[in-house]
């Protein structure tokens, strides 16, 4: 019997050696197509039914179908090929290094360490196909930018529920967090730096919009999702003034609000009106705009793949809670697809970090949870 873990650690090796970056955030690498073939070929070699599906360019998820010996329901497992840039790294980035536990490179915890593991679960179950059904991979494009290959996938894919793979410490995420990206562009009246009479400084006005986002957040943070904690809100950036002696005439300020479930665009954006109004009350003009928005999304821990992936691993002897994530994944996009989905996945960095790894003991039990998962659904 070959050894999953070898086989594991054999694959993510070879995942993690392909630079795969998105080539949104860095322009000058090639992007997921080396990765997406790589993977197709994988998952041709284990029998699965495999074709790309084209998202952008020449950007292409990977989907892989393996069909049990009976018909029944479909599980949709999906992972995402790309990562995000290496400019930060002070480790090399594509040359996987093994030191105890640990694998460290780019994309080794996000999100290759979970995607090794679910083409290895894939591998042993079609060695019997025994269960009824389908098993779909997707390996999606663009997950670190805009997420077009998770919003191509679900025009084209239907199944009954998915584990979206993401490094989550072997915990199933049942809930997560949205977005809004709101921009405001307070008004003052450029002058003579001598000229108070005329001037109305934009940026001395702008202490009062922050003042009422201070309040908004304070009121946020008083409402706790019990698998979320509160919602919350921040400044991002601020743009004013053009030189010592000038009254600046406008001052720009971007916010990010986190969003629970439940909170429309609508309501996010309503609230930020309220706002706006309020000041103009006061003499204060304020124009806002929302430039991106994310749900937030979750499902019943009720669900059968929640209690697939718990029976999974409490059957594996690993101790796994139910949670929700503060990060927005690509379950957010299937949920509201009306596919329910969890993120599910290893232990180690969250992602992204400078010396990016992932555990190494984790990405096998994290294996074999999901091939427990997907035997116990589609049985
Ligand atoms: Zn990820």
């Amino acid at each position: 019997m070959i050894d999953r873990t070898e086989m594991v650690v054999d694959l993510l090796k070879k995942l993690v050696s392909i630079d795969s970056v998105n080539p949104c955030l860095s322009p000058r690498h090639r992007g997921e197509g080396e990765i997406a073939d790589f993977v197709a070929e994988r998952l041709r070699s284990i029998g699965a039914d495999v074709r790309k599906q084209k998202v952008v360019d020449d950007r292409n998820n990977v989907i892989g179908v393996i069909r049990g010996n009976e018909r029944g329901r479909k599980l949709l497992i999906v992972a995402h090929l790309d990562t995000v840039g290496v400019d930060s790294m002070i480790i090399p980035p594509f040359q996987p290094v093994i030191a105890g536990n640990r694998l460290y490179g780019r994309g080794s915890a996000d999100n290759k360490g979970g995607m090794a593991a679910a083409i290895e679960a894939l591998r042993s179950l079609s060695l019997d196909c025994n269960f009824r059904g389908d098993v779909i991979f997707a390996g999606t494009v663009d997950e670190e930018y805009e997420a077009k290959g998770v919003e191509k996938l679900v025009q084209e894919i239907e199944a009954d529920a998915a584990i979206v793979i993401e490094p989550v410490g072997l915990n199933v995420m049942v809930a997560h967090k949205g977005f809004a990206w709101q921009e405001f562009r307070v008004m003052g009246r450029a002058a003579h730096g001598s000229d108070f009479v005329n001037g109305i400084d934009a940026i001395f006005e702008t202490q009062k919009l922050l003042a009422e986002l201070i309040k908004m957040n304070d009121k946020l943070m008083k409402h706790l999702h019990p698998l979320l904690g509160p919602a919350s809100l921040h400044a991002s950036q601020i743009h004013g003034g053009e030189g010592w002696s000038t009254y600046p005439a406008e001052c720009v300020l971007t916010v990010e609000r986190r969003t629970l479930p439940g909170e429309t665009k609508l309501k996010v954006e309503k609230e930020f009106l309220d706002i706006t109004d309020r000041l103009l009350e006061e003499g204060i003009h304020v124009e806002t705009k929302m430039h991106f928005f994310r749900i937030a999304t979750e499902i019943s821990p009720n669900e059968m793949i929640v209690q697939s992936l718990l029976k999974a691993a409490s059957e594996a002897g690993i101790n796994c809670s139910v949670s929700g994530m503060s990060a927005w994944p690509e379950a957010g996009v299937l949920n509201l697809s009306g596919i329910p989905s969890v993120v599910f996945g290893p232990s180690g960095c969250k992602g992204h970090e400078s010396d990016e790894y992932v555990e190494l003991d984790s990405i096998t039990k994290c294996s074999e949870v999901l091939e427990k998962a997907i035997r116990i659904f589609l049985s």
